[in-house]
């Protein structure tokens, strides 16, 4: 696979910050993937920038035209090598983001995401790249409730997804020994709880078999933590 490219549109770049910093900053200095942010008002033509308008058939908000996002969509299409972009469109209608997803997406080589604001975009832009071969729609939510826009579910997806890019983590078994990685009959495992020193701390002991030296022990000890950690989990959220 050539170099990974994720493109974000959206009509806050300045949201985007944050990428030039920790693990997805060290992976673009290193040249592992390329990120492009694209300001949505740079692909409308009259004089007030206008990106929205009132939705037809009345109600509140306004919705975001879909000219801007035609534009701004196939440009980041055009300036990439892949054959099949992925367009992740965020709205809290979409499917559940969960580790599953980002695992899927790692094998995409092009991600554009599409930052909703307002009442989010005229729904066209969906229904027409879901049309065009070349794409793979995705409508993609990070939880059952409402944020202001895109911008901040983007951000987490493109780290859970970076992140599991080879190179871009030093210690590997790092990434198969956390929680929604590990696996058991009934599905994903959170993690067990972890401890480093000191031993002891506001009058609370590490458990003792982790000091013991003995592999088999301290990797039973640890599954039978993440199996109850899950169920406690699971007991909480009714999932
Ligand atoms: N009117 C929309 C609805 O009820 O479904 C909510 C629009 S929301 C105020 C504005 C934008 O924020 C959305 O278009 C979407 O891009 C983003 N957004 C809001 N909540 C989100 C979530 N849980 N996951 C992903 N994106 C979200």
């Amino acid at each position: 696979m050539s170099k990974r490219r994720f493109d974000a549109v959206t009509i806050f770049p300045d949201y985007f910050a944050p990428l030039e910093l920790s693990l997805i900053g060290k992976a673009k200095k290193a040249g592992l993937i390329d990120v492009g942010i694209k300001d949505l008002r740079g692909y409308v033509s009259d004089n007030h920038k206008t990106v929205d308008d009132t939705p037809y058939g009345g109600g509140a908000g306004m919705v975001m035209l879909p000219e801007p996002w035609g534009l701004a969509i196939d440009e980041s299409a055009h300036q990439s090598d892949a054959d099949i972009h992925d367009l992740i469109v965020l709205t809290p209608a979409g499917q559940r983001f969960t580790q599953g997803l980002a695992e899927k997406f790692l094998e995409s080589e092009h991600i554009i995401f599409a930052n909703g604001r307002y009442e989010g975009i005229d729904i066209r832009v969906t229904d027409f790249y879901r049309t065009q071969p070349n794409f793979r729609v995705h409508e993609v939510s990070i939880g059952d409730y409402v944020l202001g826009g895109g911008e901040v579910a983007t951000l987490v997806i493109m780290e859970a997804i970076i992140r599991l890019i080879p190179g871009v983590i030093g210690n590997p078994d790092s990434l198969t020994e956390e929680s929604h990685s590990l696996k058991n009959e009934d599905g994903s495992l959170v993690e067990y709880p972890n401890y480093t020193k000191p031993p002891v701390w506001r009058g609370l002991e590490v458990p003792e078999v982790l000091m013991s030296g003995n592999h088999r022990l301290i990797n039973e000890w640890r599954h039978s933590q993440a199996v109850k950690r899950t169920e406690d989990l699971r007991r909480l959220t009714g999932e």
